[in-house]
């Protein structure tokens, strides 16, 4: 998913804990089990690895997101919709902890340390467990990925 996704819904899984290692941790799980939840994106990452998705539109979509995800942490910390800042930045930092590791696997590549090949390989393998026999159109997969979104502000 979005790391906008992401980070929301590790917000608020790791302030429901009020402990920065469950923080950490249970974004980390917020993140294995919302990647498994087909939304629209399976072909994607197969797509920019065949060169079919071309890398200025994979770095656009990935920019986006970014700022969003950059825009959404300085509201919540602006707008005091934390715990105490500790909870949520380990929250933060657990649940988009494995998008970033697979960005340093592409950034290594072709000389990927074997700590992110094995992360590389298990991340994709939960991402498409049940996307690869079902998923979504992208855009009704980006549409999904809203309502979570809406749906973890609204419960913050
Ligand atoms: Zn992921």
């Amino acid at each position: 998913m979005n790391l906008l996704v992401h980070a929301s819904a590790g917000v608020l899984v790791g302030q429901a804990t009020g402990n920065p290692i469950l923080a950490f941790i249970c974004g980390i799980l917020s993140h294995v089990i919302l990647d498994m939840i087909p939304h629209g994106d399976s072909n994607m990452y197969k797509r920019y690895k065949n060169k079919e998705l071309s890398m200025k539109k994979a770095m656009a979509g990935t920019m986006l997101d970014a700022i969003a995800t950059v825009v959404f942490v300085i509201l919540i910390f602006n707008l005091g919709i934390y715990h105490t800042k500790l909870v949520t930045s380990m929250a933060l930092i657990g649940a988009i902890i494995p998008d970033v590791l697979i960005g340093l696997y592409e950034l290594s590549l072709p000389n990927a340390p074997k700590f992110l090949r094995v992360i590389h390989k298990w991340h994709f393998k939960n991402h498409d467990l049940f996307a690869e026999r079902r998923d979504f159109s992208f855009k009704n997969g980006l549409l999904l990925q809203i309502v979570f979104f809406l749906i973890f502000l609204v419960a913050l």
